[in-house]
């Protein structure tokens, strides 16, 4: 996606090992990152690097700064109390300052890592998809729960704007009859979607297609479940975000029009054409969406079942039935 120039990447990629560069250079690494001294302990660098975080306005930078800490040395976040007065070797100290001065520009610590985890599943991210959120985690758990117990042998799945492929993937996995189709505009979260994919063992199972919602598909496709997690930020919001979220999430995967509320619209009148009459869809929005989200599918073509609240308690998204209605494709 465009909007994201530089953004993403692993952290070998982009770190500059500040050691060696021209003297200049790293005198501007070290002002823009925490200040660390010869023989520094994972303690010493725990605490400096926290204020300097802290100073950025990022949230839980104790936190923040023991998972990059612990990224870097290989330990689970715990072996660092173990290990309290060991010091970092140079190369050490100089890929933790890069990695705590990128989190203090608020790139997110999924990106800066390369990964995240959803519903238990490891998934890679970069600055070109969405960070998988765990309030969407919900709805991947209504996806397969309704799968395993649908009956059918071999169910069709279809993810609307897979971004990271979270979605499809742990459908796929959880559900091992499933079938699974995702779409996507950006061929950029398209490759990580076919990477974590492929990682995950499900590439026989998933199928991706980059396009503009359901013209991507081929003809004839039908379904038993849609998921989509669309953008349904209203566009004058998105400057309104946390820094994470609005300089470094890909916008195209944020921006729901001027509303937010595009993409059900768009949802509300074309899905139904792809899928089966009594098949499920289960859609994500934003906080205080529910009742206008809701609004837009009560038509001929779609029966609201329920509004499910996330596991902290905001309702974050929309049951449908696929009605009886009309196929207008
Ligand atoms: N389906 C992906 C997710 O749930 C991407 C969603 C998006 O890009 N809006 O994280």
């Amino acid at each position: 996606m465009k909007s994201r120039p530089g953004g993403g990447g692993t952290p070998q990629k982009t770190h500059p090992g500040g050691r060696g560069l021209p003297g200049g250079k790293e005198f501007a690494l070290q002002l823009a990152g925490p200040p660390y001294f010869s023989a520094v302990t994972v303690l010493e660098v725990i605490q400096r690097s926290a204020e300097f975080l802290a100073r950025k306005d990022v949230e839980t930078p104790r936190l923040q700064v023991e998972l990059l800490l612990a990224h870097v040395l290989r330990l689970p976040r715990m072996g660092l109390y173990l290990n309290f007065s060991r010091e970092l070797t140079p190369p050490e100290l100089d890929q933790v300052r890069e990695l705590v001065r990128r989190r203090g520009t608020r790139e997110p610590l999924q990106v800066i890592v390369g990964s995240t985890s959803f519903c238990g599943y490891e998934m890679m991210v970069n600055g070109r998809v969405l960070v998988p959120r765990p309030e969407t985690e919900l709805l991947a758990e209504c996806g397969w729960t309704h799968l395993n117990q649908s009956g059918l042998a071999a169910p069709a799945v279809l993810d609307f704007g897979t971004g990271s492929g979270c979605l499809a993937i742990t459908l796929a996995l959880k559900c091992s009859a499933a079938r699974v189709t995702a779409l996507d505009i950006s061929p950029e979260a398209l490759a990580v979607a076919r990477q974590n994919c492929a990682r995950h063992g499900v590439a026989e199972r998933v199928q991706f297609h980059e396009g503009d919602g359901f013209a991507a598909l081929p003809p004839g496709a039908e379904f038993d479940l849609l998921v989509a997690n669309p953008p349904y930020i209203p566009t004058a919001e998105i400057a309104t975000l946390e820094p994470e979220v609005r300089e470094h999430d890909p916008r195209l995967a944020l921006d729901g029009g001027a509303d937010g509320l595009d993409f059900y619209r768009r949802l509300a009148a074309e899905a139904g054409a792809y899928l089966r009459p009594g098949s499920l869809a289960l859609c994500e929005f934003g906080d205080g969406q529910g009742p206008a989200v809701s609004a837009i599918f009560a038509t001929q073509m779609w029966i609201v079942e329920r509004v499910q609240a996330d596991y902290s308690g905001r309702d974050r998204f929309v049951v449908l039935r696929r009605g009886a209605g009309p196929r207008v494709a």
